[in-house]
């Protein structure tokens, strides 16, 4: 071990590329790392921390984004500190992290999406879920986006995991129920004009294969109003899919159970619905004057795969489907950073239980690591991120022991090079600040949360706050 690495002397320096929950956790372990002195610093390209906990649960799931609070106790340790409105790769060089950190450990999750691949999906009003999460959110990236509710009355959402649930959700309950919550100023001014009486949603293989967490759905069957809609085909469960679905959680076979409860019971007289379409994937998006106006469906059969597991194969029947507007939520994908080897195949960094490798399949790179999505793939609820962060902090302790780490050249070289560039970064206090002036706006506005979504506002605010 380097002589003295992790005591007083020699504390161990690392930082976070990213702020999101799988960031926070591998702070908390590297803090926690016992006997060791580690310091923390967080870049985020950001003004604000917290990823998708602010940036992607929706905001009617306040309860989801209170475990924010978890990581402000995080962030009360003097051995942490947060640069905000930083960007790895152009405000600083991997290089000079290199020289400034024994470790680097990217947290930047999957910030794209995956792509359909079918004609017509560049047709105006085929949008991506990740792209209105972020547009009601308020995040900045997707503050100019516009979706044309006012004159839509069916919207298709392609996909069936949470995030089709959470898209669904907010475009079928009345806006009055999201003015209290931190949902982006414009997005709940659009909402509020919203024609919206239907959610078709799209699942490419059966119910026993839906994606959503049981919980999700129940949760759109008791907004008021509203219809869940299951045809008795598409409630049917085929002979392979029931055999398997004995082996799979007790969720999967509470959502089958819920689906054939709605089917069962049939459509009921409600404002809106929610329809729940099976074993079909959209093949083309039809236009008319460059705006999407249909879906060309191709319907499924289910085979297994050579593990077992119910796979769709496309069969001889399409159907048209008349849309206003479709949102494809089939999946985040990480964007590969330059000088990082990425997987282009899964849509992560490379890497090996989160030591990050210098290309696919090839040797650990030497002082970086990886946590979260950037590292998994986008799966996994915000809580899935602890034991994943701790586990990839194991790797790089180990490697601390074995003083295979970084041997940094400039002590608090980063911080230097930040303030020789006159880059005016967001500290912890100047985000605290922020956060009750976020606060305190949205009280006068009778909401949880007031947010900017404008990065050069919000770097106002940052200022005008330190006075
Ligand atoms: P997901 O759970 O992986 O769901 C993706 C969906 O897209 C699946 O239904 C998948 O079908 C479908 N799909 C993929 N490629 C497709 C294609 N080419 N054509 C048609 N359908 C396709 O992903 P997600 O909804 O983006 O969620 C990401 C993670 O965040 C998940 O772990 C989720 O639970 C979590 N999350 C949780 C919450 C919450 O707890 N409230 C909210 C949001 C997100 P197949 O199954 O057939 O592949």
């Amino acid at each position: 071990m380097t002589q003295g690495l992790g005591s007083g002397n020699l504390p161990i320096r690392v930082c976070t590329v990213g702020s999101g929950p799988s960031a926070f956790y591998a702070v908390e372990a590297l803090l926690k790392a016992s006997g060791l002195d580690v310091r923390v610093d967080m870049f985020e390209r950001l003004p604000t921390p917290f990823g998708l906990v602010r940036g992607g649960v929706a905001p009617d799931h306040q309860k989801i984004k209170s475990v924010s609070k978890v990581y402000d106790k995080i962030a009360e340790d003097p051995r942490f500190r947060f640069f905000g409105n930083v960007r790895i790769g152009k405000d600083l060089t991997i290089e000079q992290l290199e020289r400034s950190y024994h470790a680097i450990v990217w947290a930047i999750g999957c910030e794209s999406d995956n792509r359909l691949g079918v004609p017509g999906e560049d047709l105006a009003g085929v949008c991506s879920a990740t792209e209105f999460v972020g547009w009601y959110n308020g995040h900045p990236d997707f503050r100019d986006r516009t979706f044309d509710l006012q004159r839509s009355r069916r919207v298709a959402v392609v996909g069936n995991g949470n995030v089709a649930m959470d898209c669904s959700r907010i475009l079928l309950q009345s806006a009055d129920r999201l003015a209290d919550t931190d949902i982006a100023d414009h997005a709940l001014a659009t909402l509020r004009q919203s024609s919206v009486t239907e959610v078709v949603l799209l699942g490419r293989r059966g119910p026993a294969q839906a994606a959503f967490s049981p919980k999700e759905i129940e949760e759109i069957a008791e907004l008021p109003d509203v219809d869940v809609a299951v045809s008795a085909e598409d409630a049917h469960v085929d002979e392979h899919s029931a055999k398997w679905l004995e082996t799979q959680a007790r969720s999967a076979q509470r959502s089958v159970k819920f689906l054939q409860e709605c089917a069962a019971r049939g459509p009921q007289d409600r404002k809106k619905r929610l329809t729940c379409r099976f074993l079909v994937a959209p093949v083309a998006f039809e236009g008319d004057g460059g705006r999407v106006r249909a879906i060309t469906l191709q319907h499924a059969a289910l085979d297994l795969d050579k593990d077992g597991t119910p796979r769709a194969r496309p069969i001889d029947r399409f159907t048209t489907l008349e849309v206003d507007l479709v949102l494809k939520a089939v999946g985040y994908r990480g964007v590969p950073l330059p000088g990082l080897a990425f997987d282009d195949r899964r849509g992560i960094i490379a890497n090996l239980d989160g030591r990050v490798l210098d290309r696919v399949g090839g040797a650990a790179r030497r002082g970086h690591y990886v946590v979260g999505w950037a590292k998994r793939g986008p799966t996994g609820l915000v809580g899935t991120n602890s034991p994943d962060s701790k586990a990839t902090v194991e790797q790089l302790l180990q490697d601390v022991r074995a003083a295979t780490t970084l041997a940094p050249t400039v002590e608090g070289g980063a911080e230097k090079a930040l303030r020789a560039a006159n880059l005016d970064f967001v500290t912890w206090q100047d985000w605290q600040r922020l956060d009750a002036h976020e606060r305190a706006q949205g009280q006068d506005r009778g909401k949880v949360r007031h947010k900017e979504p404008d990065v050069a506002a919000l770097l106002q605010a940052v200022r005008a706050l330190r006075k």
